[in-house]
């Protein structure tokens, strides 16, 4: 049989020989970190056996397929691991995700880091023992009855989801056998490079109705040197990531009895919101935004005329009872537009009341899979200035451009553009009936899109097939700090809802013509926004945004009043201010301050007293020196009003991590 190599030499064998084998014959080297053989394009193990001619192609840990393999792997060593310490452990699944595995147990007591480490030193064992990894099949009924005998309901259900003709294989390691589908490294001993990162519990298969699982997290890589850097910024994300430092911080919690996706913002957190909202709903009216507020709930003959009934009732929480005829059936609201076209229906309009630009904070609700719920970010109530702009088709560029000036102008702001990607979302013309309008409408719009942002001199990517059915829009791209990307903000252009809502307006000829419109966001939902800033500045905010700017520090009781005078003048500025008043010694009142994430503190003693002054002590400079009361309020106003960002001293951010 002739064996095709990747580089396109040919080797010849007389009887059939494993993939291995043929790696060993290539070269020992090869065969030692082989991982993977690709038959043929497809991944088997190595013990595969050719006996006709094929293409082979040998994959190690420095090929994505072949470390994929060595991960999967490890997910397998890892259980073995677990079983032994914790007997009466069910396993359920454990597949290789990206830079590593995960596996879900279903057992009482959740992994602590203690338990981790445990099972590490158990999977090195495994490891060093070497157990070779070996396939078998068996036909369904007998692999349903192996693994009731083996009471491991998981895998019971698992093969009896499987297809009928599905192919039902197992993966014996000297004992440890677990269902699956492959492929897996030669030995146990090729599992190299790996920590547990994490535990968590997991509804079996993501579903709350299930029972909650315990799923434990790895990572392993080609070298120590990629392990030790992932390891550095996993922890650098840890330190960052919203949904443990806003927790921290207080700024916000859940509550298992008010449910999964409703978080509570605490006094901290509603107070960053509550400026940038103010921000936000400031500028929307400088920018001559009119300003509505409409209901949280309308009929279900609403969402019958916007679509929402037939196309998105699963994701709306539905008030009221659909079976009897007679009851008004409600339905919380998932987006704000429909409210928004009837305040512009209810007068008359005409060419010259365009554009119309409405702007509303609102609250809305999507009731989506609780499994996916997360911290801030996956919620199921969330509050958004949206705007809706009704403009006449001539104003689309310039109605465009305003909205797009609008969310850089709040980025910037916001010190978040730099870290964002535009995408333009166009349709999929080979898929036009989920579309509203005729190829030539969209071509038209599309072009129009592309030549605003070109004008704007906006880099961006296009992607086909992520518009919405009423027209194109500019998604706003971030990434939390683990690299997973959301749309934050989008603006979105629609030729065709007006139609639907029978919206127009009488223009110059007299005529009643069709409006565009424009939905809009600024800055994201401000829940997610709130995380975005936790996780960019590790919470150490723009001053604006603290929810505690100042903290004035008596050096002792003795200066208690001065303090307090310092404090009134803060207030009155109207500067976020508060008192440490606390008989703990001024060392530990600053080290306190600076865990909290104060901008600033101010020391009150004997010297300032005297003088009128305060000792200013700022997360940006450290130690500032005396300054006069006023001229540092006049400074922090400034600051305020001007929403300037300003640099940490590294000093401090290094305190926070001791934390
Ligand atoms: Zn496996
Ligand atoms: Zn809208």
């Amino acid at each position: 049989m002739k064996i095709t190599l990747k580089d396109g030499s040919v080797k010849e064998y007389d009887h059939a020989m494993s993939a291995y084998d043929i790696a060993k014959d290539i070269s020992e080297g090869l065969a030692r970190a082989a991982c993977l053989a690709e038959i043929n394009g497809e991944g088997k193990d190595l013990r595969t056996v050719i006996d006709q001619d094929a293409t082979l192609n040998i994959l190690t840990t420095k090929d994505p397929a072949g470390i994929k393999t060595m991960r999967h792997t490890a997910s397998h060593v890892m259980a073995e691991a677990v079983r032994r310490l914790r007997p009466e452990v069910k396993v359920a699944i454990g597949p290789a995700i990206e830079n590593g595995w995960y596996y879900d147990f279903d057992t009482d007591k959740p992994f602590t880091r203690e338990d981790l480490d445990a099972i590490e030193a158990e999977m090195k064992k495994v490891i060093k023992e070497g157990h070779e990894l070996k396939r078998y099949t068996l036909p369904r009924e007998e692999a349903i009855a192996k693994m009731e005998g083996m009471q491991e309901p998981y895998k019971v259900e698992l093969i009896r989801d499987l297809p009928q003709d599905a192919v039902i294989s197992f993966y014996d390691q000297d004992g440890f056998v677990d269902l699956c589908a492959g492929p897996h490294i030669m030995s146990t001993k090729g599992v190299k490079n790996f920590k547990l990162t994490s535990s968590s519990g997991a509804y079996w298969r993501g579903n709350e109705k299930n029972k909650m699982l315990q799923r434990i997290y790895g990572c392993a890589f080609d070298t120590k040197e990629e392990l030790a850097e992932y390891l550095k910024k996993l922890e650098e994300a840890h330190m960052r990531d919203h949904n443990r430092l806003g927790r921290e911080m207080h700024l916000f919690t859940t509550v298992d009895v008010i449910g999964q996706g409703l978080p509570l913002l605490m006094p901290k957190g509603a107070r960053i919101v509550q400026a940038l909202q103010r921000w936000v709903e400031d500028e929307e009216e400088k920018r001559g935004y009119l300003l509505t507020k409409t209901p949280l709930m309308a009929k279900k003959d609403l969402y019958i005329i916007s679509d929402h009934w037939q196309h998105y009732k699963d994701g709306m929480f539905v008030l009221g009872n659909e079976e009897d005829p007679n009851a008004e059936v409600f339905a919380l609201r998932p987006m704000t537009c429909p409210f928004q076209y009837y305040v512009f229906k209810a007068e008359p309009k005409s060419y010259r009341d365009m554009p119309c630009r409405y702007g509303e904070t609102s609250t809305l609700f999507r009731n989506e899979d609780s499994g996916e719920m997360h911290g801030l970010t996956r919620v199921r109530q969330f509050t958004i200035s949206e705007g809706h702009l009704i403009i006449r088709p001539d104003q689309v560029e310039d109605e465009f451009k305003g909205c797009v000036d609008l969310m850089r102008y709040c980025l910037t702001t916001l010190g978040l553009e730099e870290d964002v990607t535009y995408r333009l979302s166009l349709w999929d013309p080979d898929n036009a009936d989920h579309y509203l309008g005729t190829p030539e409408t969209w071509d038209i719009v599309e072009n129009l899109m592309r030549k605003i942002l070109n004008d704007i001199g906006i880099q961006y990517t296009e992607a086909k097939g992520e518009a919405a059915f009423y027209g194109p829009k500019l998604d706003i791209q971030a990434k939390n700090v683990y690299g997973k990307e959301d749309t934050m903000v989008t603006i979105q252009l629609d030729m065709f809802l007006a139609e639907r809502f029978d919206m127009f307006y009488t223009d110059k000829d007299g005529l009643k013509k069709r409006p565009y419109i424009i939905h809009r966001t600024s800055c994201g939902c401000y829940e997610r926004t709130l995380a975005w800033l936790i996780e960019k500045y590790a919470g150490n905010f723009p001053t604006w945004l603290c929810p505690e700017q100042v903290r004035v520090l008596p050096i002792s009781e003795k200066y208690q009043d001065y303090a307090e005078t310092v404090l009134k003048k803060l207030k009155d500025a109207g500067i976020k201010a508060s008192l440490d008043d606390t008989a703990e010694k001024i060392g530990y009142k600053i080290r306190q301050a600076r865990m909290d994430r104060l901008p600033y503190m101010v020391i009150a003693g004997e010297k300032e007293q005297e003088s009128g002054t305060v000792s200013v002590r700022s997360r940006f400079l450290g130690d500032e020196g005396a300054k006069d009361i006023d001229a540092f309020i006049a400074d922090v106003l400034k600051e305020i009003r001007d929403k300037t960002i300003r640099p940490n001293a590294p000093a401090d951010e290094k305190d926070q991590k001791k934390a």
